[in-house]
C-alpha cells in the first residue's frame, strides 16, 4: 500500500508525453495575454498621446503587475529556448524536463490565479483591466495541459529524488551556458570549496572584512576585471560571466560572491556616463584592482525609490562639492578607494532628475581601523 505518496512509482507518472512541444505552445497565447495586458495599461496611464507620471503613480498596481507579468512571460519563452538548445544537443535529461515542466505549471497557474508580487500583494490579471474573457484566452489546451499536470506531486518528488541521487554535481540539471563558462564555474567552484567555505563562518562570527589574501586572490583570478572591456583592461567577458562567478562565489560566502559586482557597478557608471578622462584613469585601475570601489545610492528611508533620495551635494565657495546625507548598506565600504555616490544637485526636487552621480576618492581603512 503506498503511504503518503513514499511508495508510488513516480517514474512513469511524473513527466508530460511531448513536453517541449507542449510548453512551445504555451509561449503564444502568454504573449497574446502580455499584449492585450500592455493595450489595457497603456489606456490607463496615457494622457494627450504621453505617459503621465501622475497617472502611473495612480495605477501602480496595473503598472508594477505589468512588470511582473512581463518578467514571468520572458522566463518561461527563455526557458523554453534553453530546454530546446538542450534537446538539440541530446541533453535534455530528466532533471531538466521535470524542472522545464515543473516551472511552466507553477508559473502558468500563478499568471492566471494571481502573481505573489510580494507576502501581501497578489497581481490578478483584473488589476490590469483583463476582462474575464481575456483571462480564458489565456486557457488554451497546452497551458490547461500544463497547468493541470506540470507541477504535481508526483513530479515533484522525482525531482527531489534525483536531485538526492546526483548531490555531487555542481547544478541542478545542466545550465546550458558554452564551455568557457563551465570552465569558469569549475575554476570558481573549487576555489570556493578550498578557501570560502572553511573560513567563512568564521568571519561571519567575527564580524571580520574579508582579509585582504582573499581579495588580492580574487583580483589575481580577474573578478574585479571580469566585464570591463579589454581595451580598459579588462577580459570583456559577458554579463553571463558574473552571473557564474558571483553564484559560485557566493555558495562559499555571499560577502565574497557580491565583491565583483562592485567593480561592475562602478565601471558600468563611468562607461555610460564619464569622461573620455574619468574612462582612462579608473578603468584600468578597477580592472587590475588596483582600485576598490563601492556603490553609495542607498539611504536609511530610500532603498527602491531612489529619486527620492535626500542627500545633498552644493557647492562651497571654492567651487569643490561638499556632499550631506546619511546612507546605510554600502557593500565593502570600509575597503573602498573610490565611491560611485547618488546625491541630489538640484534643490527643491523630488524625484530622479534633480541628482547626480559623483566619484568621490576615499582613503581605504585597515582591519584595525576600518574607518579613518
Ligand atoms: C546584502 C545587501 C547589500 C547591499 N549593498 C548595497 C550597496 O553596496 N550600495 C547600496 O547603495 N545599497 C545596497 N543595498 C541596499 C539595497 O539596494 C536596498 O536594500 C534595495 O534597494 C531595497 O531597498 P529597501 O531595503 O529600502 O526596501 P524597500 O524599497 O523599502 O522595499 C521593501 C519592499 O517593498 C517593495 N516595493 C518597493 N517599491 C515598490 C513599489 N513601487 N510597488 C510595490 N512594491 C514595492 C519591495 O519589492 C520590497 O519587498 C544592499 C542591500 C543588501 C540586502
Amino acid at each position: 500500500m503506498p503511504r503518503d505518496g513514499q511508495d508510488l512509482n513516480t517514474q512513469d507518472t511524473a513527466l508530460l508525453p511531448d513536453l517541449l512541444a507542449t510548453t512551445g505552445a504555451a509561449i503564444p497565447p502568454l504573449r497574446d495575454l502580455l499584449e492585450a495586458a500592455k493595450d489595457s495599461v497603456r489606456s490607463k496611464v496615457m494622457a494627450d498621446g504621453r505617459v503621465s507620471g501622475g497617472l502611473v503613480e495612480a495605477e501602480q498596481t496595473a503598472t508594477h503587475g505589468l512588470a511582473w507579468l512581463a518578467t514571468y512571460v520572458e522566463a518561461l519563452a527563455q526557458m523554453q529556448i534553453w530546454a530546446e538548445k538542450l534537446d538539440g544537443e541530446g541533453q535534455f535529461g530528466d532533471i531538466e524536463q521535470l524542472i522545464h515542466q515543473i516551472a511552466f505549471g507553477e508559473y502558468l497557474w500563478q499568471i492566471y490565479g494571481g502573481i505573489p508580487m510580494n507576502q501581501g500583494e497578489i497581481l490578478r490579471l483584473q488589476d490590469i483591466g483583463l476582462t474575464q474573457d481575456q483571462m480564458r484566452a489565456m486557457m488554451e489546451p497546452a497551458v490547461m495541459t500544463l497547468t493541470q499536470g506540470g507541477n504535481t506531486q508526483a513530479a515533484r518528488l522525482r525531482l527531489v529524488d534525483l536531485m538526492q541521487e546526483r548531490s555531487a554535481e555542481i547544478t541542478v540539471g545542466r545550465t546550458g551556458l558554452d564551455d568557457e563558462l563551465e570552465m569558469i564555474r569549475e575554476q570558481f567552484r573549487r576555489y570556493s570549496v578550498d578557501r570560502i567555505e572553511p573560513e567563512a563562518h568564521e568571519w561571519h562570527l567575527k564580524d571580520e572584512l574579508i582579509p585582504m589574501e582573499v581579495i588580492d586572490e580574487l583580483a589575481e583570478m580577474g573578478v574585479f576585471g571580469l566585464t570591463i572591456p579589454e581595451e580598459y583592461g579588462g577580459f570583456g567577458l559577458s554579463k553571463a560571466s558574473m552571473c557564474v562567478v558571483s553564484e559560485e562565489l557566493s555558495r562559499g560566502y555571499i560577502g565574497v560572491g557580491s565583491l565583483g559586482t562592485r567593480s561592475e557597478i562602478a565601471a558600468e557608471l563611468i562607461i555610460a556616463g564619464g569622461t573620455q578622462e574619468q574612462k582612462q584613469k579608473w578603468l584600468p585601475r578597477l580592472a587590475s584592482a588596483e582600485t576598490l570601489p563601492t556603490a553609495v545610492f542607498t539611504e536609511p528611508n530610500t532603498g527602491s525609490d531612489l529619486g527620492a533620495l535626500r542627500t545633498k551635494a552644493v557647492r562651497d565657495e571654492n567651487g569643490d562639492w561638499v556632499l550631506n546625507g546619511n546612507k546605510t548598506w554600502i557593500t565593502h565600504a570600509a575597503r573602498t578607494h573610490v565611491m560611485t555616490v547618488l546625491a541630489r544637485t538640484v534643490p527643491d526636487t523630488d524625484n530622479y532628475k534633480g541628482l547626480s552621480m559623483f566619484l568621490a576618492e576615499k582613503t581605504p581603512g585597515t582591519d584595525a581601523e576600518p574607518w579613518q
